[in-house]
């Protein structure tokens, strides 16, 4: 028995399930239910691969979007920006001109003083003289700018003195209310200058926040971008493997049509029978003797000979059955179904194609068997016929 193992369907399969073995790392059996295995995988990725491409397309959009959102913050800190660069420089401008007033005040300060000093030389004069009493009030002052009232107060002093002295007050007076103003316009600019900068300040907040979820959402996406690309090459290599495999089990004889038909409805049955047990014709037991479902074909060296399928079709069952042992049961998709027993070795699996004349398996004595032979069966519409009626 452990030599019929490698002998048929399964001796050259061993190279490529230790492909596939390395491949996969996996202790996976090569036949065709790996076949079956690799294609249901393949299409499990395959739908694993569309949802997260869908997931993907929809991450593009929603960084688009983010990134719309963020660009227009942009484009409001930077008109925000521009109106501040209007208020400093205005704000700039009037700090010149209040610079300039207080210059011109500090010059009109400085021609009051200087006549007031020439003043004050010229009533010390008249003093030394002895001329007017009252001219002590006007040396005791200490302020500056009383002396013009006070001057009042000496009417004996030149007139043409208190003139220059009222017209420099009145200057500086002109002066002052000039400043008064700048400073009230520097002020209201201030004021609006401070409100746009709360503005810029909150506006590049948002703009923080805007960049954090664009950030975010580019991270997403290269995530899922990365998934999908792993994804694409284990649907490659998966392929590959579908491929080689393939490959070689038409190489093995189990037959290009055979595999390369699985689930697809296989082949039909040319409607004659060809004899599944070539070489042997000796039957140990006729249909109907004692019930018996179907014949029974043996001799002398028959363990582990080929068994072929009696016509074209698919295969419905190929395994074990506690009766039976290892037996294949073809549908010839004609209304005939054909069963074959006790087999030593299946040549084929569940779900297969099969051609007419084409090796499913070897004889055995398994199930319920006393000794090596191939036990056969034809079904017409579900009902037991007479094999040899076929020949
Ligand atoms: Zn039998």
């Amino acid at each position: 028995m452990s030599e019929r193992k490698l002998n048929g369907f399964w001796k050259p399969a061993a190279a490529v399930m230790l492909t596939l073995a390395l491949l996969f790392g996996t202790g996976m059996s090569v036949s065709a239910e790996s076949l079956l295995e690799l294609q249901e995988r393949q299409a499990a990725l395959e739908e694993q691969k569309e949802d997260n491409d869908a997931k993907l397309e929809k991450l593009k959009e929603d960084t688009a979007q983010k990134k719309g959102y963020r660009d227009t913050l942009y484009q409001q800190i930077e008109t925000v920006q521009s109106q501040l660069d209007l208020y400093r420089q205005q704000i700039d401008r009037l700090n010149k001109q209040i610079a300039e007033a207080e210059d011109a005040i500090a010059e009109k300060q400085a021609g009051i003083d200087k006549n007031v000093e020439l003043l004050r030389e010229r009533v010390k004069a008249i003093y030394m003289s002895g001329q007017s009493p009252a001219i002590e009030i006007v040396l005791s002052s200490k302020n500056i700018m009383d002396y013009a009232d006070r001057l009042e107060m000496l009417k004996s002093i030149s007139a043409s003195d208190q003139e220059l002295i009222n017209s420099l007050k009145e200057q500086m007076s002109s002066v002052e209310d000039e400043l008064v103003l700048i400073n009230s316009d520097k002020s209201e600019l201030n004021k609006s200058k401070k409100a746009l900068e709360r503005k810029s300040a909150e506006l590049n907040a948002l703009y923080e926040e805007a960049q954090q979820l664009v950030a975010e959402a580019e991270n997403e996406e290269a995530t899922v971008l990365a998934g999908s690309e792993i994804l694409g090459s284990q649907i490659a290599e998966n392929e590959e493997a579908i491929a080689q495999l393939e490959e070689q089990l038409r190489q093995d004889g189990i037959g290009s049509g055979s595999l390369g038909n699985i689930g697809s409805g296989g082949l039909s049955g040319t409607g004659s029978f060809l004899w599944p047990m070539p070489g042997y014709t000796y039957l140990t037991c006729y249909f109907g003797e004692g019930g018996h479902r179907g014949i029974d074909i043996a001799g002398g060296d028959i363990y582990g000979k080929a068994i072929v399928a009696a016509d074209g079709g698919t295969v419905q069952y190929a395994g074990w059955n506690d009766s039976y042992g290892y037996c294949v049961f073809l549908d010839h998709g004609n209304g005939y179904q054909t069963r074959y027993a006790h087999m030593s070795e299946l040549g084929t699996v569940t779900g297969a194609s099969v051609a007419q004349n084409e090796v499913i398996g070897y004889v055995g004595s398994t199930g319920n068997s006393t000794g090596p032979h191939l036990h056969f069966e034809v079904i017409y519409q579900d009902s037991l016929t007479d094999p040899m009626g076929y020949y």
